[in-house]
């Protein structure tokens, strides 16, 4: 299965796709993943992409399709993945249209998110990410068993920079203006599925997988 994730800061994005891929057996491609790594590395990449995601702007589109395109053409892509934040412009899906085209492929889903602005402050800055191994917590909805420990690895949990009131308003009003077109850029090509994001995690993973379940039936 092609995916994309869709949806503002907060939405649940991350939380729902470690439980898409995992039961779907596809790759997890987060640019937002990639980039944090690359600053992680203290990359050049890294180095730039930092200076907009710390204002909460996004990272400049040719930047972000590049990364996206070669990730595409790995070999465990083959069988499906999940995109997840990525496209965010109308520019990045356009550019995804024409390298799928190129590949000979199509998505079969993009899964839209959504959930007013107060739960996504809320959401975003109670985020918790584990050092070792990225896994997300939220310290009120989804706490580790430890308080600032991860329950997988023990590892670390720390808040992302971005993370803070200020900036996520400033990351809600990017995706208003530029990421919420693409609702309707998908809408018209038949792929949206729209799921209220307000409702408990595994509700949310109840709705996405049901649909996913139908899908796979259909392409059998
Ligand atoms: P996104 O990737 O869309 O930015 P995340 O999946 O990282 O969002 O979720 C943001 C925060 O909200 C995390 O701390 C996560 O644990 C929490 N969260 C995710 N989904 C839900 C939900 N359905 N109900 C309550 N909290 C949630
Ligand atoms: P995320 O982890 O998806 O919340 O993304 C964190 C930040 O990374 C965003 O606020 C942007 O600065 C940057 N980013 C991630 N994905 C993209 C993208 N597709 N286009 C532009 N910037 C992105
Ligand atoms: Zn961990």
């Amino acid at each position: 299965m092609r995916l994309v994730l869709l949806g503002p800061p907060g939405a649940g994005k991350g939380t729902q796709a470690s439980n898409i891929v995992e039961k779907y057996g596809i790759p997890h491609i987060s640019t937002g993943d990639i980039f944090r790594a690359n600053i992680k590395e203290g990359t050049a990449l890294g180095q730039e992409a930092k200076s907009y995601m710390d204002k909460g702007l996004l990272v400049p589109d040719a930047l972000v399709v590049s990364i996206v395109k070669d990730r595409l053409l790995k070999d465990d892509c083959k069988q499906g993945f999940l995109l997840d934040g990525f496209p965010r412009t109308v520019n990045q899906a356009e550019a995804l249209d024409s390298e799928l085209e190129k590949m000979g492929i199509n998505l079969d889903r993009v899964i839209n998110i959504d959930a007013d602005a107060d739960i996504l402050i809320e959401r975003a800055v109670g985020r918790r990410i584990c050092k070792e191994c990225g896994a997300t917590y939220h310290i009120k909805f989804n706490p580790p068993k430890v308080e600032g420990i991860c329950d997988k690895d023990n590892g670390v949990l720390y808040q992302r920079d971005d993370d803070v009131e200020e900036t996520v308003s400033t990351r809600i009003g990017v995706y208003m203006e530029q990421t919420k077109p693409l609702i309707e850029y998908y809408n018209q090509k038949c792929l949206l599925l729209n799921v209220d994001g307000t409702q408990a995690i595994d509700a949310v993973f109840t709705v996405i997988s049901e649909e996913l379940d139908k899908q796979l039936k259909v392409d059998l």
